[in-house]
């Protein structure tokens, strides 16, 4: 079932969200080479904390961190450790939570570590597009699918609005992997409540509200669709091509007055 949220409800999770905006603002500013990811966390937490907000992620189904860092082939749910140090050229997938007074905002990020590839900032912008060409179907009258499917055609290089750079020599545009595994979610009083979100095309013909808020989050592959969770920690998930992958998240509202982010700066 998926929950609407009131107006309250949704004044809560914007300052949340805000929090998680914060810390973003602190990441972007962090990541260099030398960091570690440990020291990443470490920032967040405080962040977090100062705004009187609780960390979301810190103890959920045990993980052992305030942030999900993960690095280059990594997609998702990278456990902070100062061990692993970010180098000039890599790619860093930030994800954090803040819960306000019961409610939680979600947002992830991807920064380049010093200067990246040109195929690395391509990836990086292609999946940013594909955020928000999603973010711009969460209105009300629209099906799930909308959202599913504005995500989709951007990765595989249909969506109107490709930049012609970011484009093939003939015009068409590049086709990227689609994770398949993982995707957006409905978020509120649980970081994940229903409906879950598909970053491609499934026919879910579920009606959009004003009141649902879901965490839209294409995660984008430069090889293939497909990842594999780490056997030595059980958490991180790696692309099986060891080719990188980039995550951009924002939870978002849909309004009266349209798609509102909610994980974006006060
Ligand atoms: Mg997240
Ligand atoms: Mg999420």
């Amino acid at each position: 079932m998926i929950n609407r949220k009131s107006r309250e409800e949704i004044k809560l999770m914007r300052h949340a969200g805000g929090v998680v905006a914060l810390v973003h603002q602190a990441m972007k500013s962090a990541v260099k080479p030398g960091i570690s990811t440990l020291e990443l966390d470490e920032i967040a937490a405080r962040v977090i904390k100062e705004n009187k907000c609780t960390p979301t992620f810190l103890g959920y189904n045990g993980f052992p961190g305030c942030i999900c860092t993960s690095i280059n082939e990594e997609v998702v749910h990278g456990i902070p450790s100062k061990d692993r140090i970010l180098k000039e050229g890599d790619i860093v997938s930030i994800d954090v939570g803040a819960t306000y007074r019961g409610l939680v905002g979600d947002s992830a990020w991807t920064y380049p570590v010093g200067k990246i590839s040109k195929e690395y900032e391509d990836l990086l912008k292609i999946t940013e597009l594909a955020l928000f060409n999603g973010i711009s179907k969460m209105r009300e009258g629209n099906v799930l699918d909308d959202i599913s499917g504005a995500v989709e055609d951007t990765a595989l290089g249909r969506a109107e609005n490709i930049p012609a750079e970011l484009k093939n020599p003939d015009g068409t545009g590049k086709k990227y992997g689609i994770v398949r595994q993982y995707g957006g979610h409905g978020v509120g009083r649980n970081m994940h409540e229903d409906p879950f979100l598909f970053n491609y095309r499934v026919n879910n013909k579920t009606k959009l509200k004003n009141g649902y808020v879901i965490a839209i989050e294409p995660m984008i592959n430069l090889g293939v669709d497909e990842v594999v969770v780490s056997t030595a920690d059980d958490w991180c998930v790696s692309t099986v091509d060891n080719k990188a992958s980039a995550h951009f998240e924002h939870t978002v509202a849909a309004t009266e007055d349209g798609p509102l982010i909610l994980t974006a700066l006060e």
